[in-house]
């Protein structure tokens, strides 16, 4: 890689959000959610309105981790086909599952209340990258369609038409913005968490604070605060183009198993991501920088797409894997007063909103 690709590293393609919420850990809170991405702007969005004081803290700036890292695909359901879906988890839970994220799609929309968030719901494409992967799909509208979802198989590909896309790192900001500035504190890294009776001790620095409760909404770094959260930290990479002179991609496209995706801009950047699969144990950590073998997959996928040009930004983020492969919301067993938010499995602007509600709704 030259030196022209070695300034590229790192920096992710999304603008982080404008404002800046500076402050220290407060000395006492109803609720004190930690991380700032788009699950705790959304247990905040969700707080709001309620007679309980609730302060988020996030230890860099919002939307510093996957949250403003990622595609910014908004699709129905979880990285699998429907078919598999139906598999692991039944075909009730199954339909829960893509019913809850159809969902998730329209609330969080509506509740960026019309700010500019990027947001076009000009559905996805599900492109198989074999023959193992056409059936399941193929199976997957059939499946789809009878549990009353819009789905179709056009003979290449299987077509979402309820996605969409979005500017992931514009959607914290948007929610942010609705909140009174005091609540959200950036620059705050929880050090300790110690769970009461009667409430949460959390400590930062020299800063002490005694909360009602605490909401882990800290996805693939839950661990480094509660070891006994299972949540898998995993590394996905992407890059960007110059904005291309004509369009080379119609709708966000997902493909082999949820492995490879890209998408075009309006504006006709186009950014791809993916190819974990090439060397999954490397990608099991907690280290965002981009990596050579990948990006050079990611180079070669663009090309191939058409794209053309100079890549202006390289970057990579940390998703949180759960075993199930669905996120992990409620208390965390034995911690009294410690709910969870977070272990979205690569799929978090497609669930988080919802979860929060469900979470922000149980305490
Ligand atoms: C390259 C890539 C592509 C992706 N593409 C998509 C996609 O297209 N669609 C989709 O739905 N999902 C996608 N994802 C997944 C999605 O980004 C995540 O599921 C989602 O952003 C998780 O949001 P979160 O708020 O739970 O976690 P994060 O956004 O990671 O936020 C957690 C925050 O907690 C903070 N924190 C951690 N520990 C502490 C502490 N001790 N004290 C204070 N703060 C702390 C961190 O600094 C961080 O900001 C992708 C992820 C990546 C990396």
């Amino acid at each position: 890689m030259d030196a022209r690709i070695d300034r590229l590293m790192g920096i992710p393609f999304w603008t982080p959000p404008p404002e800046k919420y500076p402050g220290r850990l407060p000395e006492k809170a109803d609720v004190l959610v930690i991380g700032g991405g788009i699950a705790g702007v959304s247990l905040l969005w969700h707080l709001a309105g309620r007679r309980i004081e609730a302060v988020l803290v996030e230890r860099h700036h919002l939307a510093w981790g996957a949250s403003g890292r990622n595609a910014g695909f908004l699709l129905a359901g979880v990285a699998s086909s429907y078919a598999e879906a139906v598999r692991t988890y039944g075909r009730e839970k199954a339909r829960e599952v893509w019913e809850v994220t159809n969902e998730n799609h329209d609330r969080m929309i509506e509740a960026a209340r019309g700010q500019e968030v990027g947001h076009r719901r000009l559905g996805s494409a599900v492109l198989p990258a074999s023959d193992e992967e056409r059936a399941l799909l193929v199976e997957s509208e059939h499946l789809l369609q009878e549990d009353g979802f819009q789905a179709r198989w056009d003979g290449n590909r299987l077509v979402n038409p309820r996605d969409g896309e979005i500017d992931p790192a514009a959607m914290v900001a948007a929610l942010a913005r609705q909140m009174k500035p005091a609540s959200i504190r950036e620059g705050v890294q929880v050090s300790a968490i110690e769970s009461r009776r009667n409430g949460v001790l959390l400590t930062s620095g020299d800063d002490q604070c005694e909360a009602g409760v605490v909401i882990l909404a800290t996805n693939a770094y839950t661990p480094q605060l509660v070891p006994t959260v299972k949540i898998q930290p995993t590394r996905a990479q992407m890059l960007a183009t110059a904005p291309q002179p004509r369009r080379v991609v119609d709708v966000p496209v997902y493909s082999n198993f949820g492995y490879r995706y890209w998408r075009q801009l309006v504006s006709g950047e186009v950014l791809v991501g993916g190819w974990r699969d090439t060397t999954l144990a490397t990608e099991k950590t907690y280290d965002d920088e981009p990596t050579q073998g990948i990006q050079e997959h990611l180079d070669r996928a663009a090309r191939g797409l058409g794209a053309e040009g100079e890549v202006t930004h390289r970057w990579a983020g940390t998703m949180g894997f759960t075993e199930s492969g669905l996120p992990l919301a409620g208390l965390v067993e034995g911690m009294p007063n410690v709910y969870v938010c977070a272990g979205f499995t690569g799929h978090g602007m497609g669930f988080a909103f919802m979860t929060a509600k469900g979470v922000a709704e149980s305490i």
